[in-house]
């Protein structure tokens, strides 16, 4: 494994830091608090730090919900490549795949879905700041992922963001969806690999030479409908790094305790490793 910075205590730290506000679910305290803090946490770190607020009338009990992406940047504006790397802050509202009844109209506390992908991504921040050359980094933290019930209703912040994208606009994107498990296992996602498929290669290749074969192995896994579609449709080709073989999966048992500070580790210095790596990565042009 090449020398990283990536410091996997301090990622684990912010995963915490999430969980202790409790579910981040849109209209309640601790949602609020959370884009606060992550707001703070971001301006520590990166430029043009910005909120990219939105609604959305929910058809659960027909009120009009505010939320908001947060964008911070490095780099953007001087960049020869230009990357988003993004995760969902917010958290699902129901519990909805809980075993137990009585648990499905309880919030789910996200400390893999949700608070796993912001916590590698704002240690992320701090140790690629002022390291960057070619590669421009705009860091996308959506809300409204989780909301649903239906898909209808879900990934809304990035569909926000696909409609109403920044210039200049990103090349290629990673996004970061349930990397916190214990057991982490990243098969490649198909979506991903049918709209993006030598980035997920070269980004599997990579993995491959820092010793995380075993994490990312070149295998194809299931198709998954995530933040990165409404990029892939708006023509950013988009991957998507998650580990979807997870039992507490909406369930009132996605705790801290299933997952681990070296999951996020290792996704973390893929990441670091990737983005300052050189010659930058560039997509092809003719696809
Ligand atoms: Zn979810």
């Amino acid at each position: 494994m090449p020398a990283t910075l990536f410091d996997e205590r301090l990622a684990w730290e912010h995963l915490l830091k999430q969980v202790s506000f409790g579910p981040r679910v849109p209209g309640t305290e601790a949602h609020r608090k959370c884009a606060e803090w992550l707001l703070a946490e971001l301006r520590k770190t990166c430029e043009n730090v910005r909120f990219q607020p939105f609604e959305h009338r929910w058809s659960v009990d027909g009120r009009t919900y505010r939320m908001a992406n947060l964008l911070a940047e490095q780099n953007w504006k001087e960049a020869k490549v230009r990357v988003v790397v993004l995760a969902h802050w917010d958290t699902r509202p129901y519990a909805d795949q809980d075993p137990d009844p009585a648990n499905r109209t309880k919030p789910v506390l996200g400390a893999n879905d949700g608070a796993s992908g912001v916590a590698v991504i704002l240690e992320l921040a701090r140790v690629l700041q002022g390291r960057l050359k070619d590669v421009g980094v705009l860091y996308l933290l959506t809300d409204g992922e989780d909301l649903g019930p239906d898909i209808g209703e879900m990934l809304l912040g990035a569909r926000h963001f696909a409609r109403n994208l920044p210039s200049p606009r990103p090349d290629y994107g990673i996004l970061l969806d349930m990397v916190g498990d214990k057991d982490l296992r990243i098969p490649m996602e198909r979506y991903s690999f049918q709209q993006a498929p030598w980035l997920l290669r070269e980004l599997y290749d990579l993995a491959a030479r820092a010793g995380m074969g075993r994490t990312f192995p070149k295998e194809l896994g299931q198709w998954i409908i995530d933040d990165h579609v409404p990029l892939n449709e708006a023509g950013i080709p988009t991957v998507d790094l998650i580990d979807f073989t997870y039992q507490p999966w909406h369930t009132v048992r996605d705790t801290p305790e299933q997952c681990s500070p070296a999951s996020l580790g290792k996704v973390g210095r893929l990441m670091e490793l990737w983005l300052l790596r050189e010659p930058a990565y560039r997509p092809p042009r003719n696809r």
